[in-house]
């Protein structure tokens, strides 16, 4: 059964290899880390970062997004992709805000408990748990450790969990994850997910988890000759750049 032990040795690794990161000082607004996060949703942390920073640039304040049309909004956010959709979500989420918080910022969040920040981000519309999780990380500076896709994928590799999705995964991982190293873990799964353990064909013969990890294919894809990718790309977050 997997404990906290193991985590702690996959995280030292890690960090061996990677280094240990370094969460900037300046905290970012939570709502400003939510649109983010709805441009990253389905491209790369550049081109999402190239989105956010042509809106920012076109639109310095939420509320001057807020009343911009929806197409000039799409225009402004083109090189992330998915614009149409991803305009209407971001026009219609500073709508909802202002009609709760009776301004653009998320007054009291700072304030609530953990669980209830995941229920009152998750209850708008394009707000998944992955994201309120990265807002408690990021922006909040919580003992939170957010999962996606390719940290589920990587977390039922190494064998640390058995689950079915992310969100079970995330729930699985609340107790495991030591404190003070959920960001830590949580950036380099990141780095080591774009790098080594890719989703279609994982680089186990450069893996340095290979002899700890339970991947029942790891032998498999040990022997293809695949070049771990360059760091460059790999080490850029969306989240710490807004
Ligand atoms: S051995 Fe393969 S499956 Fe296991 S962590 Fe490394 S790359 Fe991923």
């Amino acid at each position: 059964m997997t404990n906290e032990h193991d985590v702690t040795r996959f995280i030292h690794l890690l960090e061996a290899h990677l280094g240990v990161p370094r969460q900037k000082t300046k905290r970012t607004e939570p709502l400003d880390m939510l649109i983010g996060t709805l441009l990253s949703q389905n491209t790369n942390d550049r081109n999402s970062h190239r989105a956010y920073i042509e809106l920012r640039r076109r639109y310095p304040t939420w509320k001057k997004v807020a009343e911009a049309p929806v197409g000039a909004i799409a225009s402004a956010i083109r090189v992330g992709g998915m614009k149409n959709q991803k305009s209407g979500r971001i026009k219609a989420l500073l709508r909802t805000v202002h009609k709760d918080y009776g301004s653009y910022r998320l007054r009291g969040i700072e304030k609530m408990m953990n669980d209830e920040v995941i229920s009152t981000l998750t209850a708008y519309h394009g707000i998944g748990f992955k994201t309120a999780a990265c807002v408690l990380l990021f922006s909040l500076r919580r003992e939170v450790f957010p999962v996606d896709t390719h940290i589920h994928r990587i977390c039922n590799r190494l064998g640390l969990v058995k689950t079915k999705n992310p969100y079970q995964t995330f729930e699985a991982m609340k107790s495991l994850v030591p404190t003070g190293k959920s960001y830590s873990f949580h950036t380099n799964l990141i780095r080591f997910g774009r790098t080594v353990c890719l989703a279609q064909r994982p680089r186990c013969g450069q893996c340095l988890l290979y002899d700890a990890c339970g991947f029942s294919e790891k032998e498999k894809f040990a022997s293809g000759k695949t070049a771990v990718s360059s760091r460059r790309n790999s080490d850029f977050m969306l989240l710490d750049e807004i």
